[in-house]
């Protein structure tokens, strides 16, 4: 009996994360991952994607410095819908007629505590010297370990705003690809317009709202590891199989998962599943099948 499966590709596992994979690496990594969701669609599956951007964004946002004085330089909210498109196109090559692309808004609060507080890493480090500069914009730059980078606002999804085109869609028999990179995040103004804003809304907790939106039964979530492990980089590590959600709860409030990578994953996770999803599972691009099938990663059940 097929199930509705919302898939959700790690940027990372498609790219290099520093942004040096050239275009033939990104078409390869989603052929790959097309050839394994081509598979659930012959076993009578229905499919739903989504997909990170972060390495696609950086680039884009590199050239738009290097190109600032040419060409003005775009916001970063039409940034992410160009990487909906350039990413969407390569899955709509890969599935030959099956898919379609649905550039995707996600509903954020102007109000959401994480204007106030920027802390999402974007793009890539740059010297000292340069940062005083891009603060000159307006933007907001902290220094890490690596040296500086920007931070922007991360907020929480509150609704995928085109998630009715998405139904539709599914309706007709496609393989919908919809809120890549989190969705393109826009906020309803004090005048009742949407309107774009500078944020990142994490691809992993929209895709755990597209997935409860859209009735998927089981959320994969498909990135660079085949699952989420307690002791993470550590010699006491210890691969996660099946779990319930309280204690998969119990160990994210024991700080196990990293955030800004686990940490979203896991908690993605959790909301499905405390949200009624039937399952969810953490694992690898090469384990989606398998994670269908509830033969492989870290299995997430009420
Ligand atoms: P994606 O691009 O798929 O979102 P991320 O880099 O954001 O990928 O997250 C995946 C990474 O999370 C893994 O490569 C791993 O290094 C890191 N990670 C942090 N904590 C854990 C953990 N507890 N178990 C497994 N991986 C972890
Ligand atoms: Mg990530």
């Amino acid at each position: 009996m097929g199930e509705r499966v919302l898939i959700a590709l790690g940027g990372n596992a498609m790219t290099a994360s520093d942004g040096s994979a050239s275009p033939g690496d990104q078409r390869r990594a989603v052929e790959g991952a097309m050839g394994h969701v081509a598979a659930l669609l012959a076993a009578g599956h229905q499919v739903v994607l989504t997909h990170g951007n972060g390495p696609q964004v950086g680039n884009l946002m590199l050239k738009n410095q290097l190109a600032a004085g040419v060409v003005p330089p775009v916001p970063l909210d039409w940034c992410g819908a160009q990487t909906q498109a350039t990413i969407g196109t390569l899955v709509l090559n890969a599935l030959e007629g099956r898919a379609a692309v649905v550039v995707t808004r996600t509903l954020v609060d102007p109000a959401d505590p994480a204007f106030a507080d920027p802390v999402k890493p974007i793009g890539r480090y740059v010297t000292e010297d340069e940062v005083r500069r891009f603060e000159g914009l307006g933007q907001t730059w902290r220094r890490f370990e690596r040296g500086w980078r920007r931070v922007v606002a991360s907020p929480e999804p509150l609704q995928i705003l085109d998630a009715p085109a998405v139904a539709a869609l599914m309706t007709a028999g496609f393989v919908v690809v919809a809120a890549g990179g989190g969705g393109v995040p826009v906020v309803r103004t004090p005048a009742g317009r949407l309107a774009g804003i500078e944020a990142v809304v994490d691809k992993d907790l929209a895709a755990a709202l597209l997935a409860r939106t859209v009735r998927a039964a089981i959320l994969v979530i498909a990135t660079d590891v085949p699952c989420a492990a307690t002791g993470f980089g550590t010699p006491a590590a210890r691969p996660i199989g099946a779990v319930t959600a309280a204690g998969l709860r119990r160990l994210q409030a024991a700080g196990h998962f990293a955030g800004g990578s686990m940490g979203p994953k896991v908690e993605a996770a959790l909301r499905f599943v405390e949200h009624g999803g039937d399952r969810a599972v953490i694992t690898s691009l090469e384990g989606i099948g398998a994670a269908v099938a509830g033969e492989t990663g870290t299995v997430v059940r009420k």
